[in-house]
């Protein structure tokens, strides 16, 4: 029988606690892992990405949850790998590293003004109204103030979660998470208008028809298309006749453009073939240029150089989402993922003994949280495989990391830490006649799970 291992996973988002499920699930090999995350609470992404209005897809937590639970698994939250703690200093005490630490950072347009007092990415707003501890509450507060125009820029999911959450209604709100500074940020926003932009056209886009459909659902909301936009090229006609998902799409977006003009408050202007190219402002965001595209007989947005004036006073770009570095790791800056064979980190061509990898920073922000369960089971059986010829990490003891940690002044929260933040936010809710209220200070979050 093979050693037993000691394994950490770097991030507790999907991928990194699914890769404990699988690396606990089997009994050939017995696996002590430690999932480990720079932040006092676990669940990346399901916590801090997925709209919190969503609650049935939240709550993929509870299944999360369950494996945290697990007598062989252990949580380390508060560590952030790179900074207090390094992958040389985590080999000595442990067999192997899976690396599932996501990709955290946004993709920018590249255009004029795109720095502009009023310009955020959708990361910053989605980490604003998911209470993520480092977001810049301040700054994402005094963006939303006066504002009455947005342009979302971006035609996928997250685009359509900023565009929704926005637009709604204070009573379409009230039931999330989302922490109280946030709801009443939102019930007081002057927003009016919003125009959700893509370069393509409807058969294009990459939003799923589920979500899409609730945009046209909203409570206060006319939704407004120009019928040109869905008349489809050949290519485009060619993609969503062999595509049930882009048919769907483009289905739910006809019946937008054919919908009458509505008389209620808010207006969603989906416009599609339009290419931003200018932010333009003094001091603060004050209009948007959009240039007119059309597909080329590849499918690429080319203008056509007519453009279009755009008055909004806030300009959300949601173009993607982009892994960074870690430091020791290597990395493939053009596609900015952890390069990999199998799950295998690659470095000059040869895997690197005991690194693995799996998610996002594997394979790049794409995929819907049950991606990242096969996506990590396929790491986790190259690991599997390459069991007996693991180095050997030289004090595997139970204690030897939390006790560096400790000497080196690293507060490492536990899975008891994080239960007790769990019950102080269902408490909190509570008081309001909610499940939850996620609680945001990092200040508050540590004391809850060290008291
Ligand atoms: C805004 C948004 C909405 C989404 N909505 C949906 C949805 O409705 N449905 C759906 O199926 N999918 C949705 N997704 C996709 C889903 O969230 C991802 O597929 C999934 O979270 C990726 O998992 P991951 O574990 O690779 O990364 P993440 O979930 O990002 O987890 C990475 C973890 O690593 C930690 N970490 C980062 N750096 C370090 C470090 N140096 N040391 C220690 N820990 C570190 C982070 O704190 C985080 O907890 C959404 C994504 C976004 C961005």
């Amino acid at each position: 029988m093979t050693r037993s291992l000691r394994v950490a996973v770097v991030g507790s988002g999907p991928s990194g606690i699914y890769a404990a499920d699988s690396l606990t699930s089997q009994t050939d090999i017995p696996i002590a892992v430690d999932v480990i995350d720079k932040l006092p609470v676990p669940y990346g992404l399901v916590r801090y990405g997925v709209a919190p209005d969503h609650l049935s897809i939240r709550s993929v937590r509870n299944t999360l949850e369950k494996v945290l639970d697990r007598p062989e698994v252990r949580f380390l939250g508060n560590v952030e790998v790179g900074r207090d703690v390094s992958i040389d200093q985590m080999r000595q005490f442990y067999d192997a590293i899976v690396l599932t630490y996501g990709a955290a950072s946004d993709r920018r347009l590249g255009i004029p003004g795109e720095d502009l007092f009023g310009s955020i990415a959708a990361t910053d707003l989605v980490n604003w109204y998911c209470g993520h501890p480092t977001a810049d509450r301040a700054a994402i507060e005094a963006a939303l103030a006066n504002v009455q125009s947005v342009a979302v820029i971006g035609v996928g999911n997250v685009a359509v979660d900023v565009t929704r959450v926005l637009l709604k209604e204070p009573s379409e709100l009230d039931y999330t998470d989302m922490p109280q500074h946030v709801l009443d940020a939102l019930a007081a926003s002057d927003i009016t208008q919003v125009y959700l932009i893509g370069r393509r056209g409807p058969a294009q886009a990459t939003f799923t028809t589920k979500e899409l459909r609730e945009l046209g659902e909203l409570e206060a909301v006319d939704v407004v298309v120009d019928p040109v936009d869905v008349v489809l090229d050949p290519v485009s006609a060619a993609a969503a006749e062999g595509d049930r998902a882009i048919s769907r799409n483009v289905e739910v977006v006809r019946e937008w453009s054919q919908r009458e003009s509505g008389a209620k408050a808010k207006k969603l202007h989906v416009r599609f073939y339009g290419k931003p190219i200018d932010i333009v402002g003094d001091d603060r965001v004050e209009s948007i240029i959009i240039e007119r595209t059309a597909l080329d007989e590849n499918g690429n947005a080319v203008g056509t150089g007519g453009t279009e004036t755009i008055p909004v006073q806030l300009v959300i770009r949601s173009v993607g989402y982009r892994g960074l570095p870690l430091e020791g790791v290597p990395f493939d800056t053009d596609r900015a993922v952890v390069p990999n064979d199998e799950g295998r980190v690659v470095a000059n061509g040869s895997p690197v003994p005991g690194l693995y990898v799996a998610g996002w920073i594997k394979r790049g922000p794409s995929g819907i949280i049950g991606t990242n369960k096969k996506d990590a089971s396929a790491t986790v059986a190259s690991l599997l495989a390459d069991a007996d010829v693991l180095p050997e990490a030289p004090d595997a003891s139970v204690d030897a990391v939390t006790t560096w940690l400790a000497e080196h002044g690293v507060e490492a929260i536990t899975y008891a830490g994080w239960q007790a933040i769990d019950a102080a936010e269902m408490a909190l809710g509570a008081t309001r006649g909610r499940d939850r209220t996620t609680i945001h200070d990092t200040d508050q979050l540590i004391a809850l799970a060290t008291s």
